[in-house]
């Protein structure tokens, strides 16, 4: 049996490593010309995104699901893709009551939460993978594409399906060059993180923008938005030097948190809307996608 993966985001590949683990044939169809939100300097993966302290549904399992699944990359790929282990979340006393937090004058040391290289992720999942299973094309129509098919699209899902209910935030991220002060944890978060990247490098984002005229970066605006943001904790940051620009329009849920897996017609599932959580879900969920193609085929 085979099968067709539109999109090599976390998402996309997440699920195409699951379907090939099944015995599956599969085809990976993406394009450099469709912006990826997978495709930022540093993501960040524990249990308790957002500002109310409360763990993700499902956090546990797809938590655990994220950490086999990037250190078997890491491992297999000969990559180094865990930046860091260990964050600080600022201002967050309702953290105090999880295990794997210790709290220090009212910041959440989060113990156990992992700075991701998710650019060398991607490379590595594509390494596992095999690079012969990728096509560079943009799917313009899904009748271009036969068979099951896995439309894992992020934010390009907008032109391709009308699914309505979905949101779609606009993040930017920069990174350059700095003297930070030391410090025994990756990074800090708040309404967005400074990650520290080793050496003098650092990774400053991200934005939440749901007025956006494209997805292209503006600098200007993510530099005065970060910027913002983290100076009342990190101060100062105007002064980063050598600095390089992403951005990415995350895709969620209006109702829920969680991603977005459904059959949109037959033998089509689309896999989208991982919001800021993709690290957290996506291989939690790639496996769930992975299950539904094999048994939607009576296997
Ligand atoms: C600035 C920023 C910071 C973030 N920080 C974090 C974080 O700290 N922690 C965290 O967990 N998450 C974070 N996220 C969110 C996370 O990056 C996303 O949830 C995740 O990357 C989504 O993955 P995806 O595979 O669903 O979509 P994407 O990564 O957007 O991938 C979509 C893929 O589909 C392809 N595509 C689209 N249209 C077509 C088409 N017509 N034909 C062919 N291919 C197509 C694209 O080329 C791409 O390969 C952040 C996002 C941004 C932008």
């Amino acid at each position: 049996m085979s099968c067709v993966v539109v999109g090599s985001g976390i998402a996309g590949l997440a699920a195409a490593l699951f379907l090939q683990r099944k015995g599956l044939k599969v085809t990976i169809y993406s394009s450099k010309k469709k912006k990826a939100a997978s495709d930022i300097f540093a993501g960040i993966l524990y249990r308790y995104p957002g500002r109310w302290g409360k763990k993700s549904k499902y956090g546990d399992a797809a938590f655990l699901a994220a950490v086999d699944l990037i250190q078997e990359v890491e491992k297999k790929s000969a990559r180094k893709i865990i930046i860091s282990k260990g964050v600080v979340k600022k201002f967050a006393p309702r953290l105090k009551k999880f295990d794997d937090v210790v709290m220090e004058e009212g910041d959440a040391l989060i113990e156990d939460a992992y700075t991701i290289d998710v650019r060398a992720y991607r490379e590595g999942l594509k390494d596992l993978i095999g690079r012969e299973h990728f096509v560079e094309k943009v799917v313009e129509d899904l009748s271009q594409v036969e068979g099951w098919k896995v439309l894992a699209l992020g934010y390009g899902v907008k032109e391709l399906l009308n699914l309505p209910n979905l949101m779609y935030r606009k993040g930017q991220q920069y990174i350059g060059q700095k003297k930070v002060a030391p410090s025994k944890y990756g990074s800090i978060v708040g309404r967005g993180h400074v990650s520290f990247l080793g050496g003098d490098k650092v990774c400053l984002g991200s934005t939440y923008e749901t007025d956006f005229e494209d997805d292209s970066v503006d600098e200007a605006f993510a530099e005065y938005e970060i910027c913002k943001k983290m100076e009342p904790w990190y101060a100062p940051l105007g002064d980063v030097v050598d600095k390089e620009f992403v951005s990415g329009v995350r895709v969620g849920q209006d109702t829920t948190y969680l991603p977005l897996v459904e059959e949109v017609a037959e033998k089509t599932l689309v896999f989208t809307g991982l919001g800021s959580r993709g690290l957290l879900y996506h291989a939690y969920y790639g496996k769930i996608v992975a299950d539904k193609v094999v048994l939607g085929d009576g296997e």
